[in-house]
């Protein structure tokens, strides 16, 4: 039976590097059938709202969507799509994995993150307001639950993953009210994993040069929503940048897989985005839909393409375009289909 996949192409580089992952997904064998929805900028005239009710409705139908970049108005104009969606849809854990890639030049070779971003309060929670004409508030919102139930979903993630610790990133010193509730949650819920999983904690800001200096020394990290967003585009910076970065955003009744980089609109439409995050984002997918094995295999073609540096974008040094790479991709699953003929041999 195919599985229906809302697939929100997105704006900007958003639909060329949606169409490039489509056709590398289907490729894989599994049988995909893919719902389309549009959001953002372009929907506001006809729905009179960036996020039709109706792009919710496919989502919370087929549980599960795979989603491109969509451009948010700086400053003015509706609020972030991406940010409204994950709330809406209660998708409270964003997952961001950072792994170093063979074939790229980055300062480190060994790093292997994983940022468990809180998707849903922090100060994205949305409620600013302006005081008088030259002041503005924007409140910052931490609740227990929401920071014990994504410091599990870190914990647990690295038990299912063979990952050996956790650390909680905060600014407590200074946010000692609502960046201390994150850190006692953290804590709490820390102890229901002793002595399988270790615990410790960092300062934002010691984090973000630690991981610079020793990106080595950590695993998996769990942090409040606005430093998760920082610190994941940093972590993305030391395995090649936002071009190879993939996320999910993970609920108890659905899931939306996108990648960290924005929409990137100078390059919209010239097929020369890198879809490499976009389709390793659709890997994550695979694994959620229950194929491991397969989400493997894809993962294992982009990186051997990128490893033989012969057929990447323009971000890792190549001249290869959006479509390029995804048909050498899709070549390489070809030959490593488990029941592709055995290549010839020379006599
Ligand atoms: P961006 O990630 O779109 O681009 C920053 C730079 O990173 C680009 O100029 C480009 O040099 C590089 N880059 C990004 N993606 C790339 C790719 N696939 N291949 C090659 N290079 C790539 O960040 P921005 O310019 O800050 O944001 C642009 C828009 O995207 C904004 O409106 C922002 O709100 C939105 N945004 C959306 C999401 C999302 O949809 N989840 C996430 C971040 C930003």
């Amino acid at each position: 039976m195919a599985h229906r996949v809302t697939l929100i192409p997105g704006d900007g580089i958003g639909p060329e590097l949606a169409e490039a992952t489509r056709r590398v997904l289907d490729a894989t064998g599994v049988a995909f059938e893919w719902e389309v929805q549009d959001a953002g900028e372009g929907v506001m005239a006809e729905h009179g709202t960036p996020l039709p009710e109706h792009v919710l409705e496919s989502i919370r139908r087929n549980k599960v969507a795979l989603k491109g970049p969509i451009t948010t108005p700086v400053g003015e104009g509706f609020r972030s799509v991406n940010v409204a969606l994950r709330q809406s849809l209660d998708l409270y854990a964003n997952l961001r994995p950072a792994r170093s890639m063979r074939g790229l030049e980055t300062r480190y070779e060994d790093v292997d993150l994983v940022i468990v971003r809180e998707n849903t309060e922090d100060l994205y929670a949305g409620i600013e307001h302006r005081v008088g004409r030259d002041a503005a508030e924007s409140i910052k919102i931490i609740t227990r639950e929401a920071s014990e139930r994504i410091a599990r979903f870190a914990f647990d993630y690295a038990v299912a993953n063979g990952r050996k610790k956790v650390t909680a990133v905060h600014k407590a010193n200074i946010m000692k009210l609502s960046d201390g509730l994150f850190l006692e949650s953290c804590r709490t819920v820390a102890a229901d994993y002793d002595g399988r999983i270790e615990f410790e904690d960092r300062i934002v800001d010691n984090m973000c040069m630690q991981l610079v200096q020793k990106p080595d020394l950590y695993d998996v990290l769990v942090l409040p929503n606005l430093y998760g967003d920082i610190v994941s585009d940093l972590a993305a910076g030391l395995v090649g940048g936002l071009g190879v970065a993939p996320g999910a955003n993970i609920g108890i009744q659905a899931a939306v897989f996108e990648p960290v980089h924005g929409s990137a609109p100078k390059y919209a439409g010239l097929d020369k985005a890198n879809p490499t995050a976009l389709i390793l984002s659709g890997a994550l997918m695979l694994r959620h839909l229950g194929y491991p094995e397969v989400g493997e295999r894809v993962e294992t073609a982009v990186r051997d393409i990128i490893a033989e540096g012969t057929s990447t974008t323009y971000d890792l040094g190549g001249s290869t375009g959006t479509s390029g790479f995804a048909d050498a991709v899709i070549d390489r699953l070809a030959a490593s289909a488990p029941n592709a003929p055995a290549p010839a041999t020379s006599a």
